[in-house]
This record gives C-alpha cells, structure tokens and sequence, in this order.
C-alpha cells in the first residue's frame, strides 16, 4: 500500500554522516535523521541535504476542507479513510485520511459498536494537517456515513432512526454516525 519511497513521521531516512537534516525532518540522539512528515524523500546532493517534501500539499487538501471517502482500514480507535473527493471534486491522487474514534460511543443515547465501519463511504471535515496527517472528523450533522452495506447480507442499509441504519431484506439494524443525508440518493459527494 505504501509506495517504497514514501516516508511517514519517524521513519530513518539517513545517517547524519552522510547528510544534514534538511526540511521536515530531524535528527536524533542516535545519530540518524528522521522524518518529520509523511512524504517523498528528496536529496540535494550539492549541499548534502536530506528533505522530506510533505504528500499532503497545500493545493490539496486544507484545513476546512470536506472530504468524502471509503473507510479501508480499521482499529479501535482510528480508522483509515482513502479520499475519492474534496469538496466535491474527484480527487485524481490517492490520499488517506486518520479519523479518530475517540470521544464516540458511551455517552447520551449510546450508540452500540463503532460510528463507522470498514467500507463504509464517509463525508469528512479536515480539522488539521499536522505532520503531513490528514485528520478527519465527522462531529457536524453534515458529516458521518453517507452509504454503508449490510453486514448481514451486503445491500444497501437505509436510514433507521438518526443515528440507526437498517436493512429492508433482511432486517437487520446497525448503528453508525449518519450524515444528515444518509440514505437519499444520489449520494452528494
Ligand atoms: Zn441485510
């Protein structure tokens, strides 16, 4: 999944005899330079400079952006989000986002499970950038699961409930954090 010359944020690039810390990247006590950012490694060979030149571009991606995606990575508090739009528009490079899972389930009307799933395609708010990271957040009513399948059958679930989405064929029900225009068709990228 990650291209070989794709560094992410404390990868080992170089040895500080070999060369000086340029851009977004640092060295450490043990004597090796590391990146700072998740990006391409550049070499400036006039100047025995090692840089990292950052894969989220200004141009891109920006903070306030909104983005929509397919959840392709899953754990327990953060999931993976591989970007198709931002604001709209066909995205024509591959880019992932991080959305944490923290601060969701528990609480008032607790949801039971996670608010997304693997697959499911997702609309964003891009909050920060910080270290090259794309992070995501879903808190707007806006924001959330725009399409999702059924875990039991694979067809599409409709929406259940606000924050409830259920499946007609079979009848089962899962719980995810909706966009406000979950289920409608087509899905507003
Ligand atoms: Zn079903």
């Amino acid at each position: 999944m990650r291209k070989p010359d794709k560094v992410l944020p404390g990868d080992r690039i170089a040895i500080s005899e070999e060369f000086l810390p340029g851009k977004h990247t640092y060295p450490d006590d043990a004597g090796l330079i590391r990146a700072l950012a998740v990006g391409g490694v550049q070499k400036d060979m006039a100047n025995m400079e090692i840089s990292v030149a950052p894969s989220v571009e200004a141009s891109m991606v920006r903070e306030g952006d909104w983005v929509t995606g397919q959840v392709e990575v899953a754990q327990s508090n953060s999931v993976g989000i591989k970007m198709y739009y931002v604001n709209g528009e066909r995205m024509d490079k591959d880019f992932a986002g991080t959305l944490s899972l923290r601060g969701f389930g528990g609480g008032r009307g607790a949801r039971r499970g996670p608010p997304v799933k693997l697959g499911d395609i997702v609309r964003c708010r891009v909050f920060s950038l910080v270290n090259g990271i794309i992070h995501l957040s879903i808190d707007e009513d806006d924001m959330g699961v725009v399409s999702c399948l059924c875990g039991n059958c694979g067809r599409p679930l409709l929406k259940g409930g606000r924050e409830r989405a259920k499946c007609d064929e079979c009848g089962n029900v899962e719980d995810r954090k909706l966009a406000a225009d979950f289920g409608r068709s087509p899905i507003r990228p």
